[in-house]
């Protein structure tokens, strides 16, 4: 994908519910019936309203025999929801019939599921729809099932061509052997990579589906507050237990209530309109002119050790010698890693920074 790729993305704070730079998007897995929706919501709007109320009314389900959700029908329950207790809803859409129910029954946001962004025909088909119908509705697309960030922002930029500027992505998590106990394996540098190269789009978080597991919610929730998300999703239920789909990983309203409590999401909030202290400036001025001096250090004693490379590369050559020799490698990472356990630095780190210098040192000769 070439990197270059260009979003036109509206400002979050004009689309967001009452023009927030936060969100928490809370509510049931999949609504399952009138009275698990509305009971939901009162529990919900008691403990701890959520900006946005979330149900999945058709479910893309792993195995046909497993609930998808109550259809049709649950749009209304949706719109008790929000004239009962006045959250804006959204739901998740995987066709253009679909969408046409959502748009003609008054559901305010849209979500493209991680099943449905890997899918191009699919996008275009929904895309096209939106153009066609001449729709204003924001959509939050999810992370592809597979780690693959051109297919993320493939999907985004489908979006974004017919004409939509009011996107948030969503990060879900990427289904990996590498995941458990984790159900999707956050891959944190995917959403920082999204960030670094689109500063205007909102990221979402949804906990749920990356842990899959309640109790492993919190810990994954707070790493996303760390690196400057825009929000949550999180699913949750009147009872648990008893949900029809993804019941291990959903809260109670009082449990989510704790959680956001847990990361200070009120502070959150008003941290993102207040100026930093000029303490705090100049303090952090003063470390970063530290860090650009020691980076710069650090590249220049990289190219020292790389000049040198090419010296031994040029011995190796004369002498006939590959350049690849084992054991001298295996020696020389077990002191390094020696050396940097001394400093205080931890052993993947050094082998996987010392694997990255050998590559190119192997390239190199
Ligand atoms: C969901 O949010 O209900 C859902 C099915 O998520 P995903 O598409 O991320 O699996
Ligand atoms: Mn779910």
């Amino acid at each position: 994908m070439d990197i270059n790729v260009n979003l036109n993305i509206e400002p979050f704070n004009n689309w967001s519910p009452a023009g927030r730079d936060f969100l928490v998007i809370a509510g049931p897995c999949a609504a399952e019936s009138e009275y698990q929706l509305l009971t939901t919501a009162a529990q919900l709007a008691e403990m701890c309203p959520p900006h946005i109320f979330r149900a999945g009314v058709w479910k893309a389900r792993t195995n046909p025999d497993d609930f998808a959700g109550a259809g049709e029908p649950a749009l209304k329950w949706l719109a008790m929801v929000k004239h009962q207790f006045h959250f804006p809803v959204a739901v998740e859409i995987m066709n253009e019939h679909q969408l046409k129910l959502a748009a003609d029954n008054g559901i305010d946001y849209v979500w493209l599921g991680a099943r449905t962004t890997i899918n191009p025909d699919a996008v275009n088909a929904i895309t096209a729809a939106v153009v066609r119908n001449n729709y204003n509705i924001p959509f939050f697309v999810k992370n592809p099932i597979t780690p693959d960030l051109n297919a993320w922002i493939g999907a985004i930029k489908r979006v974004n061509n017919a004409g939509i500027t009011k996107i948030a992505a969503i990060h879900r998590g990427f289904q990996s052997v590498y995941a458990p106990p984790l159900r999707n394996e956050p891959m944190w540098d995917f959403p920082v990579k999204l960030k670094c190269l689109f500063p205007e789009l909102p990221l979402i978080c949804d906990p749920s589906h990356i842990a899959g597991n309640a109790d492993l919610i919190a810990a994954i929730a707070e790493k996303a507050t760390k690196l400057d998300f825009s929000g949550m999703m999180i699913e949750t239920h009147c009872n648990p237990d008893k949900a029809l789909s993804d019941s291990k990983q959903q809260l109670t309203s009082q449990r989510l209530k704790c959680l956001l409590n847990d990361i200070n999401i009120n502070k959150i909030n008003t941290s993102r309109h207040t100026l930093p202290s000029n303490d705090y400036v100049d303090k952090i001025n003063t470390l970063r002119q530290l860090i650009d001096s020691l980076d710069e250090n650090m590249l220049g004693t990289l190219a020292k050790r790389f000049d040198t490379v090419k010296e031994i590369g040029e011995l190796k050559k004369n002498a006939n010698i590959p350049a690849l020799q084992t054991s001298r490698w295996n020696e020389l990472l077990k002191n390094r890693i020696e050396v940097g356990n001394a400093a205080g630095l931890p052993e993947d780190f050094v082998n996987e920074l010392m694997d990255i210098i050998h590559k190119y040192s192997i390239s190199l000769q």
